[in-house]
């Protein structure tokens, strides 16, 4: 897999606030689950763009004394995730040039696939890539663009990108956010109170902590320009079908984020709910994997009565900057995250529920822990189908042969896992949980359905392999 297209991202964004690069720190802090490779926050003053990016996680790159040095009254913001070879400083975010008709930082959630194709293109034409994130290819058709208005040459480039994107754009008097026309990354719009100002960003989770109101999402193939004259909302695209991407109900939103105007908590609590219809066992108790399956195992114990207990607890303080001091301890792997509770599942049949199966290598070594601490049957249950197929549109997932489900059978992933049982939802079950207004969903990780044409080399190479091989 080629460096920078794969990764999952945060994005933060404010207009008229006096203290924008503050807010935007906060904003960060409230994402920082949206990424923890790098951080990085622009402002402007009205004159220039000034900005500070560095790898690490928002509370340890952002100081006092930084955050003082980003003055204006507007700001964009950006935390990164991304896989191991991308992990440099060139490709953290905001990404900031200057043009001959000014300067323009730019934040992007979002993986777009044909950014290989047209980096190619730009480069046979003459232009040169400092990084190798797709977002940099926005970021040379912005510039060739003919067109006068910023927001203009915005969507001359767009035009010209397809894949998942939410994106935002800072200017010297402009805040811009925009969203592809599927809507596959999320954008929500709000307001602090007062002329408190302006705020896009990934999750209301983040307009929580700000105490900013949450005034709805920005909608697919929307474009909202916030400057001295208000807040406008303009549809320069032609629509296309709505594919919210599920996976961010199933695991990578926060739970107190609100997207389709419903809170994601209560969507993973319907998600274990159903998932104990469809996949019930004879068990003395329920126990997350947590953090991430505590809302779906709370749903399953409500629907089985079995009672629900905190059967394993996590470290919150291993950050991924943790080093294990020395080879010969190396094997305590996820027990340095995670530990289970002898007195809740000892001598029990434990059902254990998390949110999703990637390569099984962390639920093997989960399930075998509960077991060392005496359980005395293991049931391994997941509110998601099987993931079968990676994510080209930004979530970070492993080629297709590393994903256990699309290898192995059930009988076989049930071995490996060491589970007594194993349970997915039904892709019937997930999208019954979902909200079901007129949004209609990607997918793909499930099912295969890759709703934007995939055009890059590693995907055209790899989906007809391995679609041929699909043993599930
Ligand atoms: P694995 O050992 O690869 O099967 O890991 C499964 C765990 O990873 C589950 O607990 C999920 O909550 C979590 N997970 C699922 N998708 C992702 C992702 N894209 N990035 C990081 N963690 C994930």
């Amino acid at each position: 897999m080629s460096d920078g297209w794969h990764d999952e991202c945060g994005v933060f964004g404010i207009h008229g606030h006096p203290e924008a690069s503050n807010m935007a720190y906060l904003g960060l802090y409230a994402l920082q689950h949206r990424g923890q490779e790098s951080a990085g926050i622009a402002s402007t003053d009205g004159e220039k763009i000034i900005f500070h990016k560095e790898m690490g996680l928002v509370a340890d790159i952002f100081s006092e004394e930084i955050l003082s040095r980003l003055p204006g009254r507007t700001a964009i913001g950006h935390v990164r995730y991304s896989t191991t070879g991308s992990s440099e400083l060139k490709n953290a975010q905001p990404l900031v040039v200057d043009f001959e008709s000014g300067s323009i930082a730019i934040a992007h959630n979002g993986n777009l696939v044909n950014a290989q194709e047209l980096k190619r293109e730009l480069e046979v034409s003459g232009s040169i890539f400092q990084s190798s994130m797709d977002t940099e290819v926005i970021v040379h058709l912005i510039a060739r663009s003919r067109k006068e208005r910023i927001e203009d040459r915005i969507v001359d480039a767009l035009n010209q990108v397809r894949g998942a994107y939410s994106l935002l754009f800072m200017t010297r008097d402009k805040l811009i956010g925009v969203r592809d026309p599927h809507g596959i990354r999320p954008l929500a719009l709000g307001k602090l109170k007062g002329e408190g100002g302006t705020v896009i960003t990934s999750e209301s989770c983040a307009l929580d902590l700000i105490e900013a109101d949450y005034l709805r999402e920005v909608e697919p193939g929307e474009m909202v320009v916030v400057d001295s004259r208000g807040t406008h909302s303009h549809r320069p695209f032609l629509p296309a079908v709505e594919r919210f991407c599920i996976f961010e109900y199933i695991y990578f939103a926060r739970p107190d984020s609100i997207m389709g105007g419903t809170c994601i908590y209560e969507v993973r609590k319907a998600l274990g709910r159903q998932l104990a219809k469809e996949c019930p066992a004879n068990a003395d108790v329920v126990i997350p994997v947590p953090d991430s399956g505590v809302p779906a195992a709370l749903g399953y114990s409500e629907a089985s009565g079995i009672p629900f207990e905190m059967g394993l607890i996590r470290n919150h303080y291993v950050g991924r900057t943790f080093i294990e001091p020395q080879q010969s301890i190396r094997h305590f792997g996820v027990k340095i995250k995670l530990n289970a509770v002898r007195g809740v599942v000892s001598g029990k049949r434990v059902v254990v529920v998390d949110d999703s199966i990637v390569r099984g290598t962390t639920g093997r070594k989960i399930l075998k822990m509960i077991r060392a601490a005496g359980a005395k049957e293991v049931h391994f249950r997941i509110s998601s189908p099987p993931t079968c197929y990676p994510c080209f549109y930004g979530i970070d997932t492993p080629l297709r042969r590393d994903l256990i489900a699309a290898t192995h059978t059930r009988e076989e992933s049930n071995t490996y896992l060491t589970s007594d049982s194993l349970g997915y939802l039904s892709m019937e079950g997930l999208h019954a949980c979902v909200p079901n207004g007129s949004t209609t969903y990607c997918d793909a990780c499930f099912s295969g359905n890759y709703s934007i044409p995939l055009e890059t080399e590693e995907a055209g190479e790899q989906l007809p392999l391995f679609r041929a091989s699909v043993r599930v």
